[in-house]
């Protein structure tokens, strides 16, 4: 499992969201960060969410 811990990148920002494969956890960061935080989508985005997503060890 992976998880994306917004408050990383937005501190104050309580969402969390998880899932079973990295990419699929940072599809669903990519679009909390649109819909919430009014940003762009796009590789620059991407890579900015990577470090809010960590591995789950269970
Ligand atoms: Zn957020």
């Amino acid at each position: 499992m992976f998880e994306f811990v917004c408050e990383k990148l937005v501190p104050g920002c309580t969402a969390k969201e998880q899932a079973d494969t990295r990419d699929e956890a940072l599809d669903k960061a990519e679009r909390h960060m649109v819909d919430h935080h009014d940003r762009m989508s796009g590789s620059d985005l991407r890579a900015e969410v990577d470090i809010a997503v960590l591995r789950l060890s269970h």
